[in-house]
């Protein structure tokens, strides 16, 4: 598989998220010989967790699977740039590239805000590729947003 289908995944989990009302977030994990290790979307709202993004479900996903709290070797794909504390989490966890969709100005901590593997404190920092399949994951998430505001609240 390329690393678009990986994303495009990611993207149906990111739909999947939505459709259960939650922010379009989704995330895949890949093991060292391209098979997915975990995929998963936002379910902060549904866990009553605000730790429940995408990326962190799919890391906890995918090292109890290996028995592991590192996944030296894996990818992880997101729709949406990571905030600081799926940043610091990938960092813990030694994942060796990540990849991701749209920028996020709101709360992104890789290309802007905490800059967390910029940050000298960071033990580890993993390969970044950033705009993959963006204007998709951008579209899931302004549709999101617009028609919640749109909606009955
Ligand atoms: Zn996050």
């Amino acid at each position: 598989m390329t690393f678009r289908s990986y994303m495009d995944i990611a993207l149906d989990e990111a739909r999947a998220a939505a459709a259960r009302g939650e922010v379009p977030v989704g995330a895949v994990i890949v093991t060292p010989s391209g098979a997915i290790a975990a995929r998963a979307g936002n379910r902060t709202r549904e866990l009553s967790d605000p730790t429940a993004h995408a990326e962190i479900l799919a890391i906890r996903a995918a090292c109890a699977a290996l028995g592991s709290e590192r996944l030296p070797g894996h990818d992880l794909y997101v729709t949406l740039e990571p905030c600081a504390m799926c940043a610091s989490a990938i960092a813990a966890t030694r994942i060796a590239r990540l990849y991701y969709g749209a920028a996020d100005p709101k709360s992104g901590g890789v290309a802007m805000g905490a800059r967390v593997f910029s940050h000298p404190q960071c033990h580890h920092v993993p390969e970044i590729y950033d705009g993959i399949a963006a204007t998709e994951a951008e579209t899931l998430l302004k549709t999101f947003f617009r028609d919640r505001r749109s909606g009955s609240e």
